[in-house]
């Protein structure tokens, strides 16, 4: 895990979170961004509490419900 800014840490923060969620390991799985189209890894995000986003234009791309 590292810090992206002062404000957020990459996807690898939630990896713990995501196994208990989803019960493998989810930080190497892809998702495409909704707003630009840049497809990342969940360990490349920029976690931010409560929402993550993506590496390369920091749309909100994940949010817990
Ligand atoms: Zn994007």
């Amino acid at each position: 895990m590292k810090a992206v800014d002062d404000y957020a840490f990459d996807g690898n923060a939630i990896g713990g979170l995501l196994i208990e969620l989803f019960g493998t390991e989810m930080t190497t799985a892809t998702g495409t961004c909704g707003s630009c189209g840049a497809v990342s890894q969940v360990a490349e995000l920029a976690v931010y509490r409560p929402a993550s986003s993506a590496p390369s234009c920091a749309a909100v791309r994940v949010t817990p419900c």
